[in-house]
């Protein structure tokens, strides 16, 4: 197998973590695999944190190891969360924001810049014609709200653009 293989047998594996805070979309369509190097049978995959300070990190962690470990030629696989990178929503690729949408989450808008408002649309029907019932959805990085037009309750991801860390 050449590295190019193995390139792809990893790219599809990682298609198949889950982010667990947004199930059903992966890691890659999230846009937090920033790089694979691979050599010989050593792996190891930088990845940019989400949202910060989200929990799940050490859970994805262990879940991508996992995950690439079980490839038969790897024997050993390294993860390391870059935080010089920064991730913002408009790296969620479009199978990503399909995905988002198929479990009634809408994504987030696109290039969006600090303090302004944005609009959401059902994910359902997409209305445009939306309330935000409660901003403080079931994890930080969603928001709940109401279709007006066809009546759904639906959830959101706010849009996030380059936070800085603070320690
Ligand atoms: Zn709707």
């Amino acid at each position: 197998m050449n590295d190019e293989q193995k390139h792809e047998e990893i790219h599809a594996i990682l298609k198949t973590v889950d982010d667990p805070e947004l199930p059903s979309v992966s890691v890659v369509d999230l846009g937090m695999v920033h790089e694979v190097t691979i050599d010989q049978s050593k792996v190891s995959i930088t990845m940019v944190p989400t949202f910060a300070g989200c929990p799940a990190l050490d859970f994805i962690e262990k879940n991508v190891k996992s995950a690439v470990g079980n490839i038969d030629w790897v024997e050993d696989c390294l993860v390391a969360f870059s935080f010089q990178k920064k991730w913002s929503t408009d790296a969620i690729t479009d199978e990503g924001k399909e995905q988002l949408k198929k479990h009634g989450v809408s994504p987030p808008p696109e290039n969006y810049r600090p303090g302004e408002e944005w609009s959401v649309n059902c994910p359902y029907c997409g209305s445009a014609f939306t309330s935000m019932e409660n901003v403080f959805g079931p994890t930080a990085c969603r928001s709940i709200l109401y279709c007006g037009s066809c009546k759904n309750p639906f959830e959101a991801m706010k849009p996030v653009v380059n936070y800085s860390i603070v320690y």
